[in-house]
């Protein structure tokens, strides 16, 4: 890490200890040239990305919309609420792990569609023919068929 007094570009860790209930770490360094010492808290930075929209403008992730639209989906199909919030979870964590500040909103909408498309099949078409507007009927057929030939 560089050293913020003389911009050095190595320095010594000379103490590291775990913080905040093991989330973040303290670490005191010294610079190697300059010896000025500082500190840093180094932890997995989990925020959600902020959203690409098709249109090129940022949105904040908004994860009620995005239960809003699964929960559209399931509507009077055999999916829990549980199963519903479990895949939005899995969904936001993947989204985390990526580790981008932004993301499309297509990338999150494919990743809506693969855990919808393990929750039920339907709830996964309805979406998925709102989500890609798809051109004509026969595009819609055709994504049927490869959900049936994938079974
Ligand atoms: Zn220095």
């Amino acid at each position: 890490m560089r050293c913020p007094f003389c911009s050095f570009q190595d320095t010594k860790v000379i103490d590291s200890r775990l913080v905040a209930e093991g989330d973040q770490v303290r670490r005191r360094r010294e610079c190697i040239e300059c010896g000025e010492r500082f500190t840093t808290f180094e932890g997995a930075e989990l925020v959600m990305p902020r959203v690409i929209k098709s249109d090129g403008s940022r949105q904040p992730f908004d994860d009620a919309k995005m239960k809003a639209g699964v929960l559209r989906a399931v509507e009077k199909r055999p999916v829990s609420v549980e199963d519903v919030e479990k895949s939005i979870l899995s969904i936001q964590s993947h989204l985390r792990a990526m580790g981008e500040r932004e993301v499309s909103a297509q990338v999150i909408g494919e990743l809506v569609m693969d855990a919808l498309k393990k929750l039920d099949q339907v709830a996964f078409v309805r979406f998925a023919s709102v989500y890609r507007r798809f051109q004509d009927v026969s595009e819609f057929r055709q994504e049927i068929e490869r959900l049936e030939s994938n079974d």
